[in-house]
C-alpha cells in the first residue's frame, strides 16, 4: 500500500513513528527502531497490519539464528525488489513498525520475530512465508517452556493454514509445531530444511506423546506414536545446499560455521517460495559479513579478534564449532538482559576447549571459572578486554561472549560492524 492510500491516523502514526526513531537517533538513544514504533502503535492499533499490507511479507522465527537468517534472506529476496527488514534485531512488533515506516513503501519484506510474539505477528502481517529455525532453552528456562512454546507455535499455525511453512525437520519440537491440524484437517504446507539440531537436551521427549525421541545416523523418530524426521526437500552438503530439484550449489559465506550454512539454506528456501531463483540468490548471501558486529573480524595490535554471540546454551556449542584452534577469550556477565542466574553454564560442555588457551573474563568470570574448573578446562583470568589482548601472542583471537558482555566488547573495539 503506498503512503496516500493509508488510513489517515495510519499516516500520522507512520509519520510519528519515523519522526521519533529519527529524534531517538539523533540524541543518541539508540538507533530509535522501538521507540518509534511504540509511539506509531499508540496512535494507531493497526499501523503494523496497515503497513504490511500490500507487501510480500516473510517471517523468521526461532532461538537461535533468526538475525542471521533474516539477513540472509532479506539478501537472497533483494533480487526481487526492494526489501524492509528489521535488521538491528528489534524482533518485536514495535520494531517490525517502526522498520515498515522507515523503509517507506517496498514490496517484500523479511522481519526476524521473537518466539513469543509470532502469533500475534502472523496475525498483524498475513505473511506468505514462515521460517521456524529451531525450539531450545533459553538462559532461564527449561524444556518444559520449550514445549510450551511449541504448542504455542503449532496453536498459532493452525490458525493460518493459507501459509507457506519452511521448518526445520531436524528439530522435534519444530517438526511437531510446523504441523498443526487445522479444523479442516489440514495445516500450512510445509517446506523441509535439513538444518541440523546441535543441541538435543530439550527435546528428548516427544511432545505429542511424551514417549522417549531416538535417535541415530541422521533421523530421529519417537518411540511412542509417529511422530518422526520427516524427508527434507533442502539439505547442506559440504560447502554446499542442495535444493529440492537435487542440484548443489556451492555458497561461498563470508559466516562461519555449518549452523551459518543450514541458516543459509533455509533463507534459499524462503526465497524461493517467494520466486527468486536460487542460482541468482547464492551470489548474495556472500554479501553478509557480519551482523551488528557478530562473526566481524578485528585488527588489533597485531592480533586478528573475531567476535562470537554465544546466548543461551545451544548458541555457546554453536560457537565453540566456529572458533578456530586459537587462543579463545570467553566472557560472561548476569545483567538484567542476559538472565541474572548463572546456573545455565552447567548446561553447556565446555570440554571441546581442553587443551586450547583460554582466557576469561565479565562480571561472572569466577561462575565461569569454576564451571571450566569441573570440565578440566585450564584458563587464566583476565580483568580486561585490553588485558587480554595484550595476554596472548600476535596471531588470531576467538571471542565468545554472551549479550552484555559482547555489547561490553564491541564498545571497546569501538561500535565495529
Ligand atoms: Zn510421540
Amino acid at each position: 500500500m503506498t503512503d496516500g492510500k493509508l488510513p489517515l491516523r495510519t499516516r500520522l502514526a507512520s509519520t510519528v513513528s519515523r519522526g521519533a526513531a529519527a529524534l531517538s537517533r539523533a540524541t543518541g538513544r539508540g538507533d530509535g527502531s522501538v521507540i518509534g514504533g511504540r509511539l506509531g502503535l499508540l496512535i494507531d492499533p493497526e499501523l503494523l497490519a496497515n503497513l504490511a499490507a500490500g507487501r510480500q511479507v516473510a517471517l523468521i522465527s526461532g532461538t537461535n539464528g533468526k538475525t542471521t537468517t533474516t539477513r540472509l534472506t532479506a539478501a537472497a529476496l533483494g533480487v526481487l525488489g526492494p526489501v524492509a527488514t528489521n535488521s538491528f534485531g528489534a524482533n518485536m512488533p514495535s520494531g517490525h513498525t517502526s522498520a515498515l515506516a522507515r523503509a517507506g513503501n517496498t514490496p517484500y519484506a523479511v522481519l526476524e520475530v521473537d518466539e513469543h510474539y509470532l502469533s500475534a505477528v502472523l496475525a498483524s502481517t498475513s505473511p506468505r512465508v514462515v521460517a521456524l529455525l529451531n525450539l531450545s532453552r533459553d538462559q532461564l528456562d527449561r524444556a518444559k517452556e520449550v514445549a510450551m512454546m511449541a504448542q504455542l507455535w503449532r496453536d498459532a499455525l493452525a490458525q493460518h493454514p493459507g501459509v507457506q511453512v519452511v521448518a526445520n525437520a531436524d528439530d522435534p519440537m519444530v517438526t511437531w509445531a510446523a504441523t498443526p491440524q487445522g479444523p479442516a484437517g489440514d495445516g500450512p504446507a510445509v517446506t523441509w530444511v535439513a538444518a541440523g539440531q546441535r543441541w538435543h537436551d530439550d527435546s528428548w521427549v516427544c511432545p505429542r506423546c511424551g514417549a522417549h525421541i531416538e535417535r541415530a545416523g541422521g533421523q530421529w523418530w519417537c518411540t511412542g506414536c509417529p511422530l518422526r524426521r520427516p524427508d527434507p526437500q533442502w539439505t547442506v552438503d559440504g560447502d554446499a545446499v542442495v535444493d529440492p530439484g537435487g542440484i548443489r550449489h556451492h555458497v561461498a559465506l563470508r559466516l562461519p560455521g555449518r549452523v551459518n550454512l543450514a541458516n543459509a539454506a533455509t533463507a534459499l528456501a524462503v526465497a524461493a517460495e517467494l520466486g527468486v531463483p536460487v542460482a541468482r540468490a547464492v551470489p548474495r548471501l556472500a554479501e553478509v559479513t557480519s551482523i551488528a558486529g557478530r562473526y566481524a573480524t578485528v585488527a588489533r595490535d597485531g592480533r586478528t579478534i573475531r567476535l562470537l554471540l554465544a546466548k543461551n546454551p545451544a548458541g555457546w556449542l554453536e560457537a565453540f564449532d566456529m572458533a578456530e584452534e586459537a587462543p579463545t577469550l570467553l566472557s560472561i556477565n548476569a545483567r538484567d538482559p542476559d538472565g541474572l542466574d548463572t546456573s545455565w553454564l552447567f548446561d553447556v560442555d565446555f570440554s571441546s576447549l581442553r587443551g586450547r588457551r583460554v582466557l576469561v573474563t565479565g562480571d561472572r568470570a569466577y561462575d565461569l571459572a569454576v564451571r571450566l574448573e569441573v570440565d578440566g578446562v585450564a584458563f587464566t583470568h583476565v580483568r580486561s578486554f585490553d588485558q587480554a589482548v595484550a595476554a596472548v601472542p600476535p596471531g588470531r583471537l576467538e571471542v565468545i561472549a554472551n549479550y552484555t558482555a559482547f555489547q561490553d566488547i564491541r564498545a571497546e573495539l569501538d561500535r565495529v560492524n
